[in-house]
C-alpha cells in the first residue's frame, strides 16, 4: 500500500517536529522534512529531529540545483547528510545528481543505521519516456527507492508516465514517479493503482504545485482510486475542485476530483485516454461544451435539446452527456423565489450558459429578449429555439426595457477579466432583479452598481452549487452534501 507522507516546510526545527506531529494526527503514516527550509538545521537539531519524529520521517536536504531550498554544496552538503545517515530517520533522501560521488559511501551509513535510501532525480523539463526510465532505473541501482519528478504541462505527459510505470515489466524495484504541477496530478492520485511506495502530499504551505492535500491523500490510502475532473482551457479559475473535494471528504469517497487544462487539438485524445486513466466523468467548460456534445455516445434531454454538455459520466466504456446548468439554473430560480413566468427577461450572452438560462426562462414561460457582444451568435442562439425570442442590439439597450430580470451569462465582471459590465451601466436601473451567472468575485461590479440603484441581486454561486451537485450524484450515485459543497465554495471565494 502506499504510504502517505505530509511534506512539512518549517523554518525552524523546533516547529517542524510540532506540525509533524500535527500531521500524524491527521493521518500521515510519514512526513517528509524539508531539511532545506530549517534555517537553525546543525548537529543537534538533526539528532533531536530523529530522536522526536525520525521513526516516521523521511530526512531531505533538497539543493537548489534539484528545486530545493540548500544552497550548500559539498563538503558542507555531505557533513549535514552524513549526520543524517547516522540519526536513525526511517527514511534519507539522497540526489543521484548532487550525492552521485559520496552516494555509495553515504548509503551504506544509512544502512548500517537502518534507514531506508531513497535516491531521487528531478527533472528540471519535460522528458521522454526513454529517459525517464533510465533515470529510474539508474537511481533503483543506487537506493531501495527510485524516485523521479518530471514536470508536465501537457495532459499527453502525464499519459506518458502513467504509461511509463505501467509498462516496468521486469523491474521489481520500490519507486515513486511523480508528474510535477497541476498538469501531473494524476500520477499522484493513481499513485496506489500504479504501485507508488510513496504518496508525498501538501501539509499547509504545499510544497510543489499539484501535490494532493492530505486529506484527499488518506482518503485515496490503499483503495482504487476513482478520478473525477473539469476539463476546460484554462481551468485554473474554477472552484470546483474545492466544492467536489468538499463532498467527497464529507463521504470518504476514494476519489479525486482534478483539474485538466485541455486545449481543443488535445480534446480526441483526452476522451480516448479518459477510461484507462479510471477518469469515470468529469465537467466540462469553456471552449468544450458543444464539441464534447457531438462527441459522447449519449445525451440526457437537456443536452440533447442544446447540444451542449457539462457533466459527462463514463462507465464500461460508454459516454453519457448532460447538462445540469439547466438544472441549476432552474434549481436557482425556485430557492432565490423568483418566479418569472409572465414575466420580462433579458438574457446578455450567447454561449453554452446563456443557452441553458433561455431555455429555462423559456419553459418557465417568460417572455426572453436576448443581446450580445457579437451580435451573430445571439441572433443563431434565437433560432435554435422554436419560441420567439428578439434580439436586442447592445447599443439600444438604454431606450428598451424595463425587464423584471436581467441575467449576465458572460464572464465580464470575473475576477481578472478587464471588463467590468456586460451592458450599459444605465442598463442595470432597469432591471427588477439582476442574476450574474458569475461567481468570483462574490459580489460583482454588475451587483454593486445593482445595490447602489436598490436592485436586489444574486450571483451565480447558487446555480454553481446545484449544478455540482447534480453531476456529483450522476458520478457517485449518492446523495450529494449540498451544505459542505456550498461551505467549501464560499470558503474558496473569500
Ligand atoms: P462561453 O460559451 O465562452 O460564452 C461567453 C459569452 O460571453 C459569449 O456570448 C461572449 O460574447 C460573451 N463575452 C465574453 N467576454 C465578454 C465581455 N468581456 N463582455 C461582454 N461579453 C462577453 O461561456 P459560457 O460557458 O456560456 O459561460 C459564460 C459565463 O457564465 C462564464 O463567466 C461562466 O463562468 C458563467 N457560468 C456560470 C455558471 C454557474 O453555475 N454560476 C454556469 C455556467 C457558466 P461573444 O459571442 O461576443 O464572444
Amino acid at each position: 500500500m502506499t504510504k502517505v507522507a505530509a511534506v512539512i516546510r518549517a523554518d525552524r526545527a523546533a516547529e517542524a517536529e510540532r506540525q509533524s506531529r500535527l500531521a500524524f494526527g491527521k493521518g500521515a503514516d510519514l512526513v517528509e522534512l524539508r531539511l532545506d527550509y530549517v534555517r537553525d538545521l546543525g548537529l543537534s537539531a538533526i539528532r533531536k529531529l530523529a530522536n522526536g519524529v525520525g521513526q516516521r520521517a523521511i530526512a531531505t536536504f533538497r539543493s537548489r540545483g534539484q528545486g530545493g531550498a540548500s544552497g550548500v554544496d559539498p563538503p558542507e552538503r555531505t557533513t549535514v547528510l552524513r549526520e543524517i545517515c547516522r540519526s536513525r530517520f526511517a527514511y534519507v533522501d539522497l540526489e543521484f545528481e548532487t550525492d552521485r560521488e559520496y552516494l555509495r559511501s553515504l548509503s551504506r551509513l544509512a544502512s548500517d543505521h537502518r534507514t531506508t535510501v531513497i535516491v531521487s532525480h528531478h527533472f528540471a523539463q519535460a522528458a521522454e519516456a526513454p529517459r525517464v526510465l533510465e533515470a529510474l532505473d539508474a537511481c533503483a541501482a543506487q537506493g531501495e527507492i527510485a524516485k523521479v519528478a518530471v514536470p508536465v504541462i501537457e495532459f499527453e505527459e502525464a499519459v506518458h508516465l502513467v504509461d511509463i510505470v505501467r509498462s516496468r515489466n521486469g523491474r521489481p524495484y520500490r519507486f515513486v514517479l511523480i508528474g510535477m504541477g497541476a498538469g501531473g496530478m494524476m500520477t499522484r492520485a493513481l499513485a496506489n493503482s500504479l504501485g507508488q511506495e510513496i504518496q508525498y502530499a501538501s501539509w499547509e504551505r504545499s510544497a510543489a504545485p499539484g501535490q494532493l492535500s492530505l486529506g484527499t491523500a488518506t482518503r485515496l490510502r490503499g483503495r482504487e482510486p476513482t478520478i473525477l475532473g473539469l476539463i476546460g482551457h484554462p481551468v485554473e479559475h474554477s472552484i470546483s475542485s474545492t466544492m467536489h473535494e468538499a463532498a467527497l471528504a464529507a463521504l470518504g469517497l476514494p476519489a479525486a476530483y482534478l483539474p485538466f487544462d485541455i486545449p481543443s487539438e488535445s480534446l480526441d485524445q483526452f476522451l480516448l485516454a479518459a477510461e484507462r486513466l479510471r477518469i469515470r466523468g468529469f465537467n466540462v467548460t469553456s471552449p468544450h461544451k458543444e464539441a464534447v456534445a457531438r462527441s459522447v455516445d449519449e445525451l440526457d434531454c437537456d443536452a440533447e435539446r442544446l447540444g451542449v454538455v457539462n457533466t459527462v459520466v463514463l462507465r464500461d466504456g460508454w459516454s453519457a452527456g448532460h447538462n445540469t446548468d439547466v438544472y441549476g439554473f432552474r434549481t436557482s430560480l425556485r430557492s432565490l423565489g423568483l418566479r418569472v413566468g409572465d414575466r420580462n427577461a433579458l438574457v446578455v450572452g450567447a454561449g453554452g450558459a446563456a443557452k441553458a438560462v433561455v431555455d429555462v426562462l423559456l419553459r418557465e414561460g417568460a417572455h426572453v429578449q436576448l443581446t450580445n457582444r457579437t451580435a451573430a451568435r445571439a441572433e443563431a442562439l434565437a433560432e435554435s429555439f422554436d419560441d420567439q425570442i428578439e434580439v436586442l442590439p447592445l447599443e439600444i439597450l438604454t431606450r428598451k426595457g424595463p425587464w423584471d430580470l436581467l441575467v449576465n451569462a458572460t464572464p465580464a465582471g470575473t475576477k481578472g477579466a478587464p471588463d467590468g459590465f456586460p451592458v450599459p451601466e444605465a442598463v442595470i436601473g432597469k432591471a427588477g432583479f439582476i442574476y450574474d451567472l458569475v461567481y468570483n468575485p462574490p459580489v460583482t461590479p454588475l451587483l454593486r452598481t445593482a445595490k447602489k440603484l436598490n436592485r436586489p441581486g444574486a450571483s451565480g454561486l447558487e446555480m454553481l452549487v446545484h449544478q455540482g451537485a447534480k453531476a456529483f450524484e450522476l458520478w457517485t450515485g449518492h446523495a450529494a452534501p449540498f451544505e459542505a459543497m456550498q461551505r467549501a465554495a464560499k470558503e474558496a471565494l473569500r
